[in-house]
């Protein structure tokens, strides 16, 4: 009987410590919506830390709220909006990068990775100051921007769309 007592209170010691360590952890992480409420300056432009690797005009660091333990960012050293209005040196020093971030996480011996980079202010993108996502092992999604599983073009579908972007090139 009193071996049964001692294995219940160690049971519900454990169970008290599983608890307390899920809500302590719960409370002690800031969401990353609370956090984007806060004004703040660009991040990006005042990044002195976490910089993992770094050339003239690029910067490879974590992402702060990660899609996944070891999503990666590269950003511009300049306060750029858009991918258009990166020279050609930034790109040339981006890409490298990028290229760093793919060997480090297939180095790590992720085989599925997605680079991502989002413009506008409806494609979820925080921070407005232009950079790359390198996310190993996460699924971006298989709808379309509609919220609709995404089918194959026709070929006459296909001939439009070709037809219409080469107007514009
Ligand atoms: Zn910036």
């Amino acid at each position: 009987m009193e071996r049964r007592t001692a294995i219940t209170a160690a049971f519900l010691l454990d169970a008290f410590c599983c608890m307390f360590a899920r809500c302590y952890s719960y409370v002690m992480k800031t969401t990353y919506e609370s956090f984007l409420k806060v004004p703040r300056p660009c991040p990006f432009c005042s990044l002195k830390e976490g910089i993992i690797a770094e050339n003239a005009h690029a910067y490879l660091t974590y992402a702060l709220a990660p899609y996944h333990p070891d999503h990666l960012l590269i950003i511009p050293k300049r306060h750029i909006l858009n991918l258009l209005d990166v020279s050609a040196a930034e790109e040339d020093d981006i890409y490298e990068l990028v290229r760093t971030a793919l060997r480090a996480l297939h180095a790590s011996g992720y085989v599925d990775v997605s680079v991502l980079v989002r413009e506008g202010d409806n494609s979820m993108k925080t921070v407005e100051h232009m950079h790359y996502n390198v996310i190993p092992n996460t699924r971006l999604g298989d709808i379309d921007h509609l919220g609709q599983k995404r089918v194959l073009l026709t070929p006459a579908e296909a001939a439009v769309e070709t037809e219409k972007i080469q107007k514009l090139i």
